[in-house]
């Protein structure tokens, strides 16, 4: 998705027997991906993606993209490993803070441009600042910028107290402050929300679809999506832009927060659709060859079945009845 101007760019399917295991099916449909852009002639400037291990790995070798991880995933991963830490015996002072962690990571990365250093220098300024410590052994980032705290009953905490020690356990890990550096500038993930819910209305994950099916569902979605995502905004008689109140599950529900109402979907898609299926069904006089003509450009998987070990049904049959009959048999007895 294109960010700027909210817009699927491209759409890829992997099923888990095309790669080793499901594990690697997230970087193969990102090299697909970027295949398939670089030969549309699309110049990628950035990319933001997850912490993926092997994404990660990849992405050090495409020198000439700027890759980035979405703050979105990363401040909801430190927050999870907070709350689980706040549940621990002692350790209850972490709570109060969870929120102010993670508000200050969105704010280290979106105010720091491309600056790794500073993104990192404001990020571990925190470990001081929960102390009521407001300046900070570092160039970059000297002194908290919040000025003058009016509301000095917080709940600070002591250095060397147990919840102390777990909350820098998290914040300070090097795992976490190796990424912190590419944290993306950008927290544009309301859009990507969008476009899953809508993924979901298409192809709900209650039912299986087969790799063709999966496919045509995935672009109708990306089609809804892209003519919808900018959708002017609904406004009153007098000209007022009209709110709805929402209370988002990522909140639990315990939140309310608002979003501008937006015009109502449009479907002009469809009926691009159409035009294209008539003008298909013109120029190939039967299905066999519109089949043939489909495989030439698309590349069906095997299905996931195909590599499981052929089995002898009746074969089933005879051993589930034996082994009921065998527990009724011990049952009588
Ligand atoms: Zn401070």
């Amino acid at each position: 998705m294109d960010l700027n101007s909210q817009t699927v760019l491209d759409i890829q399917v992997i099923q888990c027997n095309e790669v080793k295991g499901s594990t690697h099916m997230e970087l193969e449909g990102l090299k697909r991906g970027l295949l398939k852009l670089k030969a549309e002639r699309l110049n990628i400037k950035s990319l933001i993606t997850d912490r993926h291990v092997m994404v990660k790995k990849f992405m050090k070798g495409e020198e000439e993209i700027i890759h980035n991880f979405d703050v979105w995933h990363v401040a909801k991963g430190v927050s999870r490993k907070l709350e689980g830490l706040a549940k621990k015996k002692g350790a209850e002072a972490i709570k109060p803070w969870i929120k102010s962690v993670s508000t200050h990571l969105y704010w280290a990365a979106s105010t720091s441009a491309n600056d790794g250093e500073m993104k990192l220098a404001k990020w571990q300024s925190l470990t001081r600042h929960i102390r009521n410590i407001h300046t900070h052994p570092s160039e970059k980032y000297p002194e908290c910028r919040h000025g003058p705290l009016e509301d000095n009953q917080r709940n600070w905490m002591e250095e060397g107290s147990r919840p102390y020690k777990l909350l820098c356990s998290v914040v300070t890990s090097p795992f976490l402050m190796k990424d912190i550096e590419k944290l993306s500038p950008f927290h544009q993930t309301y859009g990507l929300e969008v476009y899953h819910n809508i993924v979901n209305h298409f192809a709900p994950k209650s039912t299986h679809f087969f790799f063709e099916s999966m496919l045509a569902r995935l672009y109708l979605a990306g089609l809804h999506y892209n003519e919808n995502s900018r959708k002017p905004r609904d406004t009153t008689s007098d000209g007022r832009v009209r709110w709805q109140l929402c209370y988002p599950k990522a909140k639990k529900g315990l939140e309310a927060v608002v979003k501008p109402i937006s015009t109502g979907p449009s479907f002009g898609y469809v009926d691009l659709l159409i035009h294209n299926l008539v003008q298909r069904r013109k120029d190939l006089p039967s299905y066999q060859v519109a089949s043939e003509a489909l495989s030439s450009y698309l590349s069906v998987p095997a299905p996931t079945t195909s590599g499981f070990v052929p089995v002898d049904k009746a074969c089933l049959i005879e051993r589930h009845k034996s082994r009921f009959s065998k527990t009724t048999n011990s049952n009588d007895v």
